[in-house]
């Protein structure tokens, strides 16, 4: 006699209406509301459907409401969530750039009501953005004016479009990068309405190399730091103060890029100096740009600094208006500034300068003093040793200089599949409450320590690894 198939249990899945009904959904609900949680339940129960039949039972109402909340978790839709950023990067895009100081942070909140953004307080008429920030920026860089917008990226756009929209633009082709992947300097030029003229070659660009590529129809000259990456030996480029001969002969402006755009001298961590908005401006660029969440340490927002008529043309463009920052990034970006002020409260205050400036001996102690916690918590199945790491500023400054620092590396004690444990360690350290974030190199999980400052929050929440 043949025997009756047995049913297939996934038929006993719950549908959406009764999963809501049960009790052990009912916190998840209080927490995520009841619309995204029903989104959730559907595709979780659809994806269970999906799965082939390998007969065992159907999840209950307690393991559905664990699986939902792990969904939930994982979910997009409750915004940035704050990790952990061991990867030894500083500033690090993927991971929300600079950490933002006390001030700037307690200024968001202030200013994220109703605020005099485009108020004047004196004549109660229409104000002006741009002047939350203004003057501090023109102290700190010497510019006669300047305008902020919403990044970097937005800045050279409107800089481009303000004065070479229909008309050439010389640019060195060792000047001609992408950075971080959406960015590329021909793009965005002919989204910006100009057109590139290349001049030069990768390597070495000479004075008479732009002298020829001038013509009546060029609209500035624009020079780009390479940012993210380095070009060494047989090299030469033109100089800012050669290029400002030959654009003002030809009575054009002239622009540069310069990515990060330090407001502190690097060489006081011990770093290569990078050229800085004075001197950029100094050895006479018109215009220069750069961002608000890289070395300046701030938000997100894109910084154009020079003479008044230049920062006044571009203030007209419409474009402006479509790119302009909100009152809570004005509000950060003033206190950022303000810290500029006094440079011992700065290197105590600012994060990525802190970070910065943290030495490699304080942060090889920090290593050692967690490393038997770590490995304690973690059990017998892994090492934990103190190691020597390289740090990196991270989003396009000195890209061939390493910061020395320390950190923690993690390891399998296992024969086989040492690769695949460790790479599941990483993972489980991602899920946590508040992930942790490190890289792997030779099958060993590395912690850098160096952006570690909170060691006893850390603590606790990697305690979390072990509970079951
Ligand atoms: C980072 C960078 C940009 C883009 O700046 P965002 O603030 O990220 O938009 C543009 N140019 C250079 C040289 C850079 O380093």
């Amino acid at each position: 006699m043949a025997a009756t198939p047995t049913p297939d249990p996934r038929a006993r899945l719950p549908s959406v209406d009764r999963l809501m009904d049960a009790p052990e959904l009912a916190s998840l609900v209080a927490e995520w509301g009841r619309r995204t949680v029903i989104g959730e339940a559907r595709r979780l129960l659809a994806a269970l459907r999906e799965q082939a039949p390998d007969g065992s039972e159907p999840p209950g109402p307690d393991a559905l409401a664990k699986a939902l909340a792990q969904r939930l978790q994982a979910t997009p839709g409750r915004g940035p969530r704050p990790v952990w950023n061991l990867t030894g990067t500083v500033i690090h895009t993927n991971l929300g750039r600079a950490p933002l100081p006390a001030s700037a942070i307690a200024a968001m909140g202030a200013a994220a009501g109703s605020s005099d953004v485009e108020f004047d307080l004196e004549s109660g008429t229409r104000g002006e953005r741009d002047h939350h920030v203004e003057r501090l920026i023109c102290d700190l860089t010497g510019a006669e004016a300047a305008t902020i917008v919403n990044n970097n990226a937005a800045a050279v756009l409107l800089v481009l479009n303000t004065f070479a929209q229909g008309k050439e633009v010389p640019v060195s082709r060792g000047e001609l990068v992408e950075i971080g992947g959406s960015f590329r300097i021909p793009d965005i030029m002919r989204r910006a309405g100009s057109t590139l003229v290349e001049v030069g070659t990768t390597n070495r660009t000479h004075r008479a190399d732009f002298e020829a590529a001038m013509t009546d129809a060029t609209g500035m000259l624009f020079k780009v730091h390479p940012s993210n990456y380095a070009i060494t030996g047989f090299h030469e480029e033109v100089t800012i103060a050669t290029l400002a001969e030959i654009a003002h002969a030809h009575r054009v402006p002239l622009a540069w890029d310069l990515g990060s755009g330090s407001l502190v001298d690097l060489s006081r961590f011990g770093l290569a100096r990078e050229p800085m908005p004075a001197d950029a401006l100094e050895a006479g660029a018109d215009l220069v740009t750069f961002s608000g969440d890289k070395l300046l340490g701030g938000p997100q927002a894109g910084l154009i600094i020079g003479k008044r008529a230049a920062i006044d043309a571009v203030r007209r463009n419409p474009l402006k208006r479509a790119l302009r920052v909100d009152k809570i990034t004005l509000a950060a970006l003033a206190a950022v500034l303000r810290l500029y002020g006094d440079d011992a409260r700065l290197l105590q205050e600012l994060p990525v300068l802190r970070l910065l400036s943290r030495k490699q001996d304080d942060i090889r102690a920090q290593a050692e003093r967690l490393a038997p916690s770590i490995a304690r918590m973690l059990g017998e199945d892994w090492e934990v040793t103190t190691v020597t790491l390289a740090s990196q500023i991270g989003s396009g400054a000195l890209p061939v200089d390493n910061l020395a620092s320390a950190g923690l590396a993690i390891s399998s004690r296992r024969d086989r599949g040492r690769g695949r444990a460790v790479e599941a360690l990483q993972q489980r350290l991602r899920r946590l409450p508040k992930p942790v974030i490190g890289r792997i190199a030779h099958d060993q999980l590395l912690l850098d320590l160096r952006c570690l400052e909170d060691e006893a929050t850390w603590l606790e929440d990697i305690e979390r690894l072990s509970a079951p």
